[in-house]
């Protein structure tokens, strides 16, 4: 198995190359399981899920793509799924993986921590975990369905928090969408005062997009989008600067820039890299370009596993030139949106830089209370 030196040594190596456009994607986002304890309005999951690939075609297809370097495992709840571990053990042992990352709902607060704790006995570099949480206790509960979902949500938070280290981060992930987006700076001040001890910069941001072939939810889902860059621009000033490295800290400011610039004009602000740097792939192993675009590809068993076979074929080939070109939905998700950033570092920093003064000499959105 590859050294934790040689995998960061190729992670850079693959962010490097990335700048001159690259024949394999590094990062895979992989939709283990459609199963998930929570009921949300804005998603359709549990309604018809899909268990997922079983253990040995999972192997198959790490074991075909030795070149992923980042990997974002996702559900429906990843720990639904009873060979968690062993999906994660089968990412580290055929990949050069140095990130992996996953969301969890949190409600099964043991199993969650005994799957980190597995997992971190694994030689993987760096493994994040976000903990979703969407409002106070009442709003969450009802958006998830669930009586006491935030009750379970913060104590897996918690458990996770006091296993954080170097190689382990956690965070709690809210999600905006059009049903808690009244009046987002009251709603996250609200949030964190039932968490407590928790840092407003590990309270993590999200906005719910309109993604018909992932959540099979509707475009109405989606939070005004005018409310958002006003609680944006105003955030910024609310948090403290934090201890990461400043490379992430770059990172992460660069994608909340690029974020108001699509929040204003609905348009991807850097020609996206989806299946060029990073590729999606549905709980039946069918290959797509995002999240958002209802665009299939071919399914893995077709292509041996490989997702550079999947990919050299004409369709995706036309897909990865459409996606470059924007002639899709249109999106700023994370999963795709830090690839995008990360492998084509000059031009996000310039348009960055742009937006940043183009915000800073707009006139101030009006605080909305409304909704
Ligand atoms: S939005 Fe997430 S937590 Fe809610 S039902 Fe869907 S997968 Fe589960
Ligand atoms: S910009 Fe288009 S191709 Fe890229 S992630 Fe968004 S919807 Fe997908």
């Amino acid at each position: 198995m590859m050294s934790t030196k040689m995998r960061q040594l190729r992670f850079w190596g693959d962010l490097a190359s990335a700048q001159w456009g690259r024949a394999a994607p590094f990062k895979l986002t992989y939709i283990v399981t459609d199963e998930c304890s929570c009921r949300c309005a804005i998603c359709s999951l549990w309604q018809q899920p899909r268990p997922g690939a079983v253990i040995d075609e999972i192997e198959r297809l790490f074991a075909a793509n030795p070149q992923l370097s980042w990997i974002n495992l996702s559900g429906g709840d990843v720990v639904e799924r009873a060979d968690f571990e062993a999906i994660v053990a089968a990412a580290v042992r055929h990949t050069r993986v140095f990130v992996l990352d996953f969301p969890t709902a949190g409600q099964h607060p043991e199993r969650v921590e005994a799957a980190v704790r597995a997992v971190l006995a694994l030689p993987l570099p760096r493994l994040v975990v976000t903990v979703s949480i969407d409002g106070p206790p009442e709003l969450h509960d009802r958006l998830r369905g669930r009586d006491g979902a935030f009750e379970r949500a913060r104590e897996t938070l918690t458990r996770l928090r006091a296993l954080r280290s170097a190689r382990f981060e956690v965070f709690a992930g809210l999600t905006f969408s059009s049903r808690n987006d009244a009046r987002p700076a009251a709603l996250v001040d609200a949030t964190l005062e039932h968490l407590p001890g928790v840092p407003r910069e590990h309270l993590h941001f999200n906005v719910a997009h309109h993604a018909p072939h992932y959540y099979r939810n509707r475009a109405g889902d989606v939070p005004d989008r005018q409310r958002i860059t006003a609680f944006l621009r105003d955030e910024a000033h609310r948090r403290r600067s934090h201890a990461s490295p400043f490379a992430l800290r770059w990172l992460e400011a660069t994608y909340w820039q690029l974020a108001l610039d699509y929040l204003d004009r609905g348009i991807s602000p850097l020609p996206c890299s989806a299946l060029r740097s990073s590729v999606f792939v549905d709980p039946e192993l069918r290959v797509y370009p995002c999240a958002t675009w209802d665009h299939p590809l071919a399914r893995l068993q077709q292509v041996d596993y490989s997702l550079t076979r999947a990919l050299e074929r004409p369709d995706a080939r036309a897909a990865a030139a459409d996606a470059r070109a924007l002639r899709c939905p249109n999106c700023w998700t994370p999963c795709e949106a830090f690839p995008t950033i990360l492998s084509q570092l000059p031009r996000a920093a310039a348009r960055a830089s742009r937006a940043r003064d183009e915000h800073a000499n707009s006139d101030p959105v009006p605080d909305v209370h409304g909704g």
